[in-house]
């Protein structure tokens, strides 16, 4: 199948919208990571997300939507402090899970009898929603195990020819995708950090948890709330250490491990001054990794890297979700100094 590459004036959006009512898989820009985007109430259209992706099945995806009255057609019943959250933080970068009503597939649930919601605050993503006319289920667009996609040709170099369309939107804004949250009487409990943080979340109620599985490993059998936790996710070839340490404990650890295939994913230029190591500067604050770890971790790959070491987020704010992809990249390996 060709792969058609569309832009984001109105007619390319709402063809990409008619191509996701007619039931098929596009990819789409959200201001998160790109999605790779069908049919939420599909079954066939939906099996076919998997399929491109190569994803696990009882994999549950995020279903995407345009407007807040779409969402009690698709749960069972919206909790107090649901609403406070959606008053507060939709449209952007948040997951709430809610009991499913039965119009929502097992398929796009993974099997689960609940179902994440987001309404994205990306432009582009809302219009090619609002075109479909349906609430479109849309996992990160990468194949399964890969980084997360944050331009068009990320995704176009996992999907070319699985999918019949990519809506070019720029480089995602946030980087990292949604915080996943369920609700527990009147607690929050985050299941996946993103940008919206648990700080953030505190002006809603003081009760905010982080569950486990957040920045711990989870055993493939485990029962997990979250279950993309516990796959082997956003890796690189590469071997991905994770260096907990000052500039200077950094310089003075990877000039001694490292060699000429090794690269390191750095704050800034300094970090690796007077060392011959190859390096990329992934970004001074929270908010710069949380956009650019994913293209770092992609540009490992495009560079030969063997090896990597990371110098280590912050894992307060955005951080913890800068920290929480790049415990995984990195298969848990980390080293504190
Ligand atoms: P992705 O769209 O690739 O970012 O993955 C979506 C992730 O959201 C899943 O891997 C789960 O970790 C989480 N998720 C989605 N739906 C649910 C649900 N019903 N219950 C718990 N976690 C969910
Ligand atoms: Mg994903």
């Amino acid at each position: 199948m060709e792969t058609k590459l569309l832009n984001t004036d109105d007619e390319s959006l709402r063809l990409a919208g008619r191509l996701l009512r007619e039931g098929k898989v596009v990819g789409i820009p959200t201001e998160t990571v790109y999605g790779l985007g069908a049919n939420a109430l599909d079954t066939k259209a939906v099996g076919d997300i998997f399929k491109a992706k190569g994803r696990p099945q009882d994999n549950p995806l995020i279903v995407h939507i345009s407007e807040l009255s779409q969402l009690e057609g698709l749960v069972e019943e919206i909790p107090e402090l649901a609403k406070k959250c959606a008053e507060q933080f939709w449209p952007g970068p948040l997951t709430m899970i809610f009991k499913k009503k039965p119009i929502i597939p097992d398929t796009t649930s993974g099997g689960l009898d609940t179902v994440g919601i987001r309404m994205p605050s990306n432009k582009y993503a809302r219009k090619i929603i609002s075109y479909a006319g349906v609430p479109i289920a849309a996992p990160s667009a990468n194949l399964s195990g890969s980084p997360s996609p944050t331009t068009a040709m990320h995704v176009f170099k996992d999907m070319n020819g699985r999918v019949p369309a990519i809506v070019d939107g720029g480089m995602s804004a946030v980087g990292v995708e949604s915080t996943v949250i369920c609700f527990e009487g009147d607690s929050i409990r985050i299941l996946r950090p993103g940008f919206i943080s648990k700080e953030d979340l505190c002006e809603v109620t003081d009760n905010v948890l982080i569950d486990k599985g957040v920045l711990e490993q989870l055993s493939a059998d485990a029962v997990v709330r979250s279950p993309g936790m516990k796959y082997k996710h956003y890796s690189p070839t590469a071997d991905v250490t994770i260096i907990d340490a000052d500039a200077d404990k950094f310089r003075a650890y990877v000039s001694e491990h490292g060699d000429s295939e090794t690269v390191c994913l750095v704050f800034s230029d300094s970090d690796c001054e007077g060392t011959s190591l190859r390096y990329i500067n992934y970004g001074a604050d929270s908010k710069q990794q949380a956009q650019k770890l994913f293209d770092a971790l992609r540009q490992l790959d495009e560079i030969g890297a063997k090896k990597a070491y990371a110098r280590c987020p912050e894992k307060t704010g955005v951080g913890l979700a800068v920290y929480n992809r790049l415990l995984r990249a990195a298969g848990f390996q980390v080293i504190k100094l």
